[in-house]
């Protein structure tokens, strides 16, 4: 980012009349789990069994976790999302895949190996000194490397054992920078499960927060089952919710209490949870978010909606001086978008009333044929086919 204009000899690309924004931030996506978008029939516990497990024991192998991941993040691209927080899997190798694509496409990319040593297949488990030793050596490898960023990803409380979390615990804590994320109270039987194998804790968020997880930068997914106590201890740490109301609409988890993580003091983002998730794009995220709380007789505006994936995420992920955006000193991840596509969408557009009603109307008939074009760090990494 420089003060001055280039001068006459840079190339101009002219998208007067369209809208351009910051790259949308997605802080909870699988990049293991494309093969299973759109699955029929499942809700959460019986869907990890059946769908994603079955997914995710194939990014064991080298080329296929290549293949997916570059097929993931040019997707993700292609809907306008330039950084996300993301879950590959439980193989180390997974996640140098995920990370080589992300630099390869110089996107702003947090990831870390799945850490699962009980309640799934024997091929998806790993242990605790085992896992601690490829994390450590992700982190070393990986963390701090360019834009990328290491999380410490423990898949859900059910899947780690105690001394597992505690491992956790003591890599979060080990280097500066590091990130948590995992999924919390997304659906009630699972909540009643995580009551069952850990007694002691007070809640679900508990568990976490007893090893040490619960911080600054900790996104936690869902959160859909929280009590006000769990809500404060999420205040009180600078953490942040990730919402995915496309998938907890397709696997019926239940409806995301917006208000009260914003009287709370939470900050929110968005997140598309693909494959429970039923579309990468942020679009159709937000548009979900708003039917989730219209359910509750409240009315997310465009405004509340874009802020989440954009710079209400930076700054939850303490990167609001590099994305999320147009400030000075931000790097150009840009989106060019199409306020409208096809006849009634453009009619819409043209009778828009006012700027948050022309914006909405975009919001909610939208998707990635709008996008024009995506700039990640200001190269051209995704444009449409213009026929
Ligand atoms: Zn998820």
């Amino acid at each position: 980012m420089q003060a001055e204009p280039p001068g006459e000899g840079w190339p101009r690309e002219d998208h007067g009349g369209r809208l351009i924004l910051p790259g949308f931030i997605d802080t909870h996506v699988h990049s293991g789990q494309l093969d299973v978008i759109g699955a029929y029939g499942s809700a959460l516990l019986d869907w990890l069994e059946h769908h994603t497990f079955p997914a995710e024991l194939r990014m064991a192998e080298a080329g296929h976790a290549q293949r997916t991941s570059a097929l993931f993040l040019d997707a993700l691209l292609a809907t306008g999302t330039t950084t996300a927080a993301v879950f590959p899997t439980v193989h180390p190798v997974s996640v140098n895949a995920l990370f080589e694509q992300a630099e390869t496409r110089g996107m702003r990319l947090i990831a870390g190996k799945v850490l699962m040593d009980r309640h799934a297949p024997e091929a998806l488990r790993d242990d605790v000194e085992g896992a601690e030793r490829e994390c450590r050596a992700l982190i070393e490898r990986w963390h701090g490397r360019g834009r990328l960023a290491y999380a410490v990803t423990p898949r859900f409380a059910p899947t780690s054992s105690d001394e597992q979390l505690a491992m956790a615990g003591r890599l979060l804590a080990s280097a500066p920078g590091l990130y948590m994320q995992t999924h919390v109270a997304e659906n009630p039987d699972e909540v009643r499960w995580v009551a069952e194998l850990f007694p002691a804790a007070r809640s679900y968020l508990d568990v976490y927060a007893r090893h040490g997880l619960l911080g600054e930068r900790a996104i936690f997914a869902h959160g859909i089952w929280l009590d006000d106590p769990d809500r404060a201890a999420l205040h009180a740490a600078g953490a942040q919710i990730a919402h995915c109301p496309s998938s907890n609409l397709f696997l019926g988890s239940g409806l995301f209490d917006w208000a009260a993580a914003e009287a709370a003091g939470i900050a929110v983002s968005f997140g598309c949870d693909v494959g429970g998730g039923t579309s990468l794009s942020m679009l159709r995220t937000m548009a979900d978010g708003y039917k989730v709380q219209a359910m509750a007789g409240r009315r997310l505006t465009a405004w509340k909606c874009l802020y989440a994936a954009t710079l209400g995420a930076a700054r939850a992920l303490r990167l609001a001086h590099e994305i999320g955006s147009f400030a000075l000193g931000t790097l150009a991840d840009v989106a060019v978008w199409d306020w409208a596509v096809g006849p009634v969408a453009t009619r819409r557009h043209e009778v828009a009333r006012d700027v948050h009603d022309r914006l909405f109307a975009w919001m909610t008939l939208g998707d990635e044929r709008n996008l024009v074009a995506t700039y990640v760090a200001g190269q051209r990494r995704h444009a449409r086919d213009i026929r």
